[in-house]
């Protein structure tokens, strides 16, 4: 108890024993933030340590009560705000093909505009992305439509050029737990569309947020885009619960990606609604001039003629959620 105290005190925080019939418990008192446990979890005498305070100080509600609102180039995430319909192609794959998406995004009455440069692909004999000639050919598209674009970054060395040519910076799934890149990112302004890794608990979803957060960068949005499970009919497990939950826990807002979340076209329309009414603060979906000859995830696409026929039933079902 001694050292277990010592240790404590030399952190700068104060020990306080609480002591119990079976063992003693130590309170560790005056931190302002999550405490690192890792010389005290090991003393001799040690059975557990436990934390009461959260690994997303910044992140929660209990930091911040108030929700974000998260201005990107105009179109605004968060609590009081018609929800954001974000669309576009899995990947850039050309100039032509990136101002068609834009044109069908446009007039389907999306307000953003997504489409990778830079792919995060499981395989690497799959199309890894144009790079730079994509970002230029995004960037153009966008602007002709006037819808603010949003695309991957995948290496702290891509943050620049980025940042140049994109409005919002998307961490995917695979890198949701890269920290290096987190902390890199959240010394920028820009804002981000975070999304949530394929085995990541809420906790660590709202922990990664928190290195963006704790770096200067508070203009994070979320996005639930379905989760590993045992489950093979779709392509990953959609968590709708999160919506709420992410809610309560944190003020940043959070947006679902039906898309990857199940890897169904047919799926899409159904669970981006099902997603609205859980009280996301956005979707994004994939929208593909062809979806038949995409370079890559044309089974979860929608052409510009569905996204059109599901946005008059986003309409409707925002109308009747209460959204003017
Ligand atoms: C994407 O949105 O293009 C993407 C690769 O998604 P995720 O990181 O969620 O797999
Ligand atoms: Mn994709």
């Amino acid at each position: 108890m001694d050292q277990v105290i010592a240790a404590v005190e030399a952190m700068g925080l104060t020990a306080e024993p609480i002591p119990g019939s079976l063992r003693t418990a130590i309170g560790v008192l005056g931190n302002q933030g999550y405490v690192d446990d890792s010389t005290i979890r090991t003393l001799p005498g040690v059975r557990e340590t436990i934390h009461v305070s959260k690994p997303y100080k910044m992140a929660s509600r209990d930091f911040h009560p108030e929700p974000s609102i998260i201005d990107v180039s105009g179109v605004r995430f968060g609590d009081g705000h018609k929800p954001v319909i974000i669309a576009g192609p899995c990947s850039i794959e050309s100039e032509e093909q990136m101002m068609i998406a834009a044109k069908e995004v446009k007039a389907g009455g999306g307000q953003m505009l997504r489409g990778g440069a830079f792919k995060p692909r499981t395989g690497p004999h799959s199309f890894q992305g144009l790079g730079i000639p994509g970002l230029k050919y995004l960037q153009q598209a966008g602007k002709e439509y006037g819808l603010p674009v949003v695309t991957e970054i995948m290496r702290i060395e891509q943050l620049e050029v980025i940042c140049q040519h994109a409005d919002m910076l998307q961490i995917g799934a695979r890198n949701m737990q890269n920290f290096d890149l987190l902390k890199e990112v959240g010394k920028t302004k820009h804002p981000v569309l975070l999304k949530r890794g394929m085995s990541a608990t809420i906790e660590e979803f709202l922990a990664a947020a928190e290195y963006l957060l704790a770096e200067g960068n508070s203009n994070v949005v979320l996005c639930e885009r379905g989760i590993r499970t045992f489950e093979k009919a779709t392509r990953n497990t959609l968590d709708l619960s999160v919506v709420p939950l992410i809610r309560e826990m944190s003020h940043l807002p959070i947006v679902v990606d039906p898309s990857h979340a199940t890897g169904k076209r047919m799926l899409v329309p159904v669970m981006t609604k099902a997603a609205l009414v859980a009280g996301a603060h956005g979707v994004m979906m994939e929208v593909h001039p062809d979806p038949a000859r995409a370079l890559c995830d044309g089974a979860q696409s929608l052409s510009g003629e569905h996204f059109a026929e599901l946005m008059i039933e986003i309409n409707r079902l925002l109308d009747f959620l209460g959204y003017s």
